[in-house]
């Protein structure tokens, strides 16, 4: 047995075999996969072998279209067959939100270049003739699903890696990860221990056994899944005879999945009673074996499927599969470099192998070989949760997720399980003043306060939902005086030492503040991608607080560990210093009536220590509502204490608490972007406007620098602009296609309702030589072309006498 190699993948699942694949095709041949039995043997060899696009998240959706249009490549290098059967599929509206949001993805399709279209039932009825289409109000039906052989396909990735220099080492089994000081691995198995520079987990059904080998916990779980082969269907056979294929069904109402399988179907169950496999971890012993077939679970799935495809009624069950296979949360897979594991790489949580496989595997090549996948991959970034993460979390999310597998996501949906699961001291207080609270990387956040009569519960909806008035109320109480809402749900860390300045100098690409001022910076990759929309605060010289996104906090970390350097110590203290934000024309006289400080002086980006109430605080005059505002950060120990206080002085100005949906309003006023909206690692600082912050007359060579220099002397290709939207109940979310002259020429990134303008306000991308003020554009709003105007200026404060005054 070879016992080096630059990586170690331990899995032969189709995902590892995909890795391995992809790391010879983007060039490294020194590279292993290591399989205690024979390929495919964990999920992937009892899969339906299914493949669609459908996915709530574009990337996700664009890398399970690239791994469909990958088989007949494979098949090509390899000569082998897939088995592959590209039949078209359809999904299945009963009601109107279930269209919306076939609606909304359609329209997300037109600028990935996927060319899916909306049927009505009467089409639906022709292309796919084995549905009942009675209370079918339409579908999507897409040309590049189908299925293929889950076996043939596995091989077939693993031949064209064997030809690439790959080595595949089968009935060996890994029984320990080691690692050396230099952070190369000792990969021991029951034939011998082998070398490796990195080790890839693939798992699968094993990947919590594999991780923890290492002493890594990955959030995943196994649930027991269960599909039906039929005997033949004479309506199927028939057209089987005809030399056709009946093409797939989703049928979200009756949670299952239906398919051709030789002259019978194939029908497969999100059932409501499922069931959790193997909670206290997945026995070595399991192997090629099935777990034994259990009807009652998918009952009344069968009975509603016997509804909606009557031809089962009376087929004959040639065969039951029922086995397990691993959700992550939020059913996306986990993939990328562990945080704080080095070399370590994640390729496991894939519950849907034979649509994503493809698309994990060349974004972890691309990760492992040239530093960052292409695209933003926030969505399946094993970095997407953090340490609060925990088995008693997982599980029940994992039920959540399997559950829900067909439900409508909505925009504005909060998700109950595993709830609440992290809580500040505000919680019980919020709760008391009305709070509707969702949910942020664990955390427990306000998104408006129910007053009034205002409903307690936000109705999920792809419309404007009911929190509408409550959020307009917010707004009206921010701008016409003061709000408060807290300052939790920013990721924040300390970085101090003699190398502190030098170092933030070289990770960011903005200036680096003097003590007592601050500065808005990106953070970019290599290759010029925003990796970060960072707050620096300069506290003292050698002494800096950076803020961003809560939710990327264990992404961000990743990326500042892993430049660390001697002179500079960076933590992590998002959940450490809390506190609150006050934003609207009174906020100065609510600060100055709770500190003994003189803040008359205190300018806009000015930060300073001072006691507010009784509270050693950190304030900083800034405020994402764009207004005036400050924020005001302490120890979580003196947060109720500090609450009183502003709450106090906020009384004779009439302040009230706000949420994240009226923030979300307030920024839109300034067409501020949002992290993971407008800036994400898909798009450029160029492209976003962000290179206004970029320093390009420091003398540092920061990271990104000759990537961002580049494109802000050619000038970005495309820019993203605001609109204003003439709208109707509905406003942009995020993907929608903008339409100039008859032609997609851009999409939007997020949208809203700006209550204090009373406009409906999208940001999106478009050409840059297309860019101009007041240009007329439709843009697709659940299927609809609402006409929408290019506005430069933001309708709020566009002078910023207001922020900065
Ligand atoms: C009933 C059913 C139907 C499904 N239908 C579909 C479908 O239609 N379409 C679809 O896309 N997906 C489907 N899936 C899901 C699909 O099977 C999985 O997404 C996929 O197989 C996951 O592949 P994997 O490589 O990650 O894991 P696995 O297939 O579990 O592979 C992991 C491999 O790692 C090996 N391994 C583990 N630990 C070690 C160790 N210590 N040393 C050496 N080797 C080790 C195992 O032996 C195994 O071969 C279905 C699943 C089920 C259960």
């Amino acid at each position: 047995m070879q016992t080096t190699t630059r990586v170690a993948v331990i899995g032969g699942g189709v995902v590892g075999a995909s890795v391995l694949y992809h790391l010879t095709k983007l060039g490294w041949s020194d590279v292993m996969l290591i399989e205690r039995s024979e390929l495919t043997s964990g999920s992937t060899w009892h899969a339906a072998g299914g493949f669609h696009t459908l996915n709530g998240d574009t990337n996700m959706a664009a890398l399970q279209g690239y791994t469909i249009r990958l088989y007949k490549e494979l098949e090509k290098i390899t000569g082998m067959s897939c088995g592959l059967h590209h039949v078209g599929g359809i999904t299945l509206a009963d009601n109107q939100d279930r269209f919306d949001m076939l609606l909304a993805e359609r329209a997300k399709h037109r600028f990935m270049g996927l060319e899916t279209e909306i049927v009505t039932p009467a089409e639906i009825a022709k292309i796919a003739p084995v549905t009942n289409i009675e209370g079918i109000i339409g579908g999507l039906y897409d040309p590049l699903d189908g299925h293929l052989d889950p076996s043939g396909t596995t091989h077939a990735y693993a031949r064209a890696a064997r030809m690439g220099g790959a080595t595949i080492q089968t009935h060996t089994m890994v029984v320990e990860t080691n690692q050396r000081p230099d952070g190369t691995w000792d990969v021991v198995t029951d034939r011998g221990t082998i070398h490796a520079e990195h080790v890839v987990n693939a798992g699968g059904l094993w990947a919590r056994e594999v991780g923890a080998m290492a002493g890594i916990y990955f959030p995943l779980h196994p649930m027991e899944h269960q599909y039906i082969v039929t005997e033949e269907v004479p309506m199927i056979a028939d057209i089987v005879d005809a030399g056709g294929e009946h093409p797939h069904v989703m049928d979200p109402a009756g949670e299952s999945y239906l398919r051709q399988e030789g002259r019978g179907l194939c029908i497969g169950f999100y059932e409501q009673p499922c069931r959790p496999w193997a909670v206290n971890g997945t026995p070595w012993t399991f192997g090629h074996e099935l777990l034994p077939d259990d009807f009652d679970k998918i009952e009344d799935s069968i009975a509603f499927a016997y509804k909606r495809f009557p031809a089962l009624e009376v087929a004959g069950v040639k065969s039951v599969i029922h086995g397990p296979f691993t959700f992550a949360p939020d059913g996306n897979p986990l993939v990328g470099p562990v945080p704080g594991v080095r070399n370590y790489w994640s390729a496991c949580g894939v519950m849907a192998g034979f649509s994503q496989g493809g698309g994990v595997g060349l974004m972890l090549a691309q990760w492992m070989i040239e530093g960052e996948p292409e695209r933003d991959v926030m969505a399946m970034d094993v970095a997407r949760f953090g340490d609060w993460i925990s088995p008693g979390y997982t599980l029940p999310k994992i039920i959540e997720n399997y559950q829900k597998r067909f439900s409508v996501s909505y925009p504005n949906e909060e998700l109950p399980a595993a709830r609440p699961n992290r809580t500040t001291p505000m919680y019980d207080i919020f709760s008391d003043m009305g709070a509707v609270w969702g949910q942020q990387y664990g955390l427990e956040v306000v998104n408006y306060y129910a007053q009034h009569g205002e409903p307690s519960y936000e109705t999920p909806s792809f419309r404007r939902s009911d929190a509408f008035d409550a959020t307009a109320r917010e707004v009206r109480g921010v701008r016409g005086g003061v709000g408060i809402n807290e300052v939790h749900n920013f990721g924040k860390y300390r970085v101090t030492g003699p190398r502190a300045r030098a170092w933030l100098d070289r990770i960011m690409a903005g200036r680096v503040p003097q003590p007592g001022r601050l500065s808005l910076t990106p953070m970019l990759s290599e290759k010029g991608k925003l990796i970060g929309d960072f707050t620096m605060s300069c506290l003292a010289e050698e002494e800096f607080q950076l803020t961003a996104s809560y939710g990327s906090q264990n992404f961000h970390f990743r990326w500042f560990t892993s430049h660390l350097e001697d002179g500079v110590h960076v933590e992590n203290i998002s959940d450490k210093r809390n506190g609150f934000q006050i934003a609207g024309p009174k906020a100065r006289e609510v600060l100055a009536a709770c500190t003994l400080s003189d803040i008359s002086d205190m300018r806009f980006l000015d930060v300073r220590r001072m006691t507010v109430g009784m509270t050693d605080c950190i304030v900083q005059r800034v405020s994402y509502t764009g207004d005036l505002g400050y924020e005001i950060y302490c120890d979580p120990m003196g947060q109720r204490a500090l609450w009183w206080t502003l709450w106090a002085a906020g009384q004779p100005h009439g302040m009230v608490p706000f949420g994240m949906r009226a923030m979300m309003s307030l920024r839109l006023d300034k067409h501020f972007g949002s992290w993971m909206a407008e800036f994400s690692p898909d798009y450029t600082a160029a492209e976003t406007g962000l290179d206004r912050f970029i320093s390009f007359n420091k003398n540092t060579d920061f990271i990104g620098r000759a990537a961002a220099e580049a494109e802000h002397s050619k000038g970005a290709a495309r820019r993203l602009v605001a609109f204003a939207v003439d709208a109707d109940d509905a406003d942009v979310q995020g993907y929608e296609p903008i339409w100039l002259n008859g032609a997609v020429v851009g999409f939007c990134t997020s949208g809203g309702y700006s209550h204090h303008t009373g406009t409906s306000i999208a940001q999106g991308f478009l050409p840059t030589d297309k860019v101009a003020d007041g240009l007329r554009v439709e843009i697709e709003i659940l299927g609809q072309m609402r006409p929408a105007t290019v506005t430069l200026t933001p309708p709020f404060d566009a002078d910023g006498a207001r922020m900065r005054g």
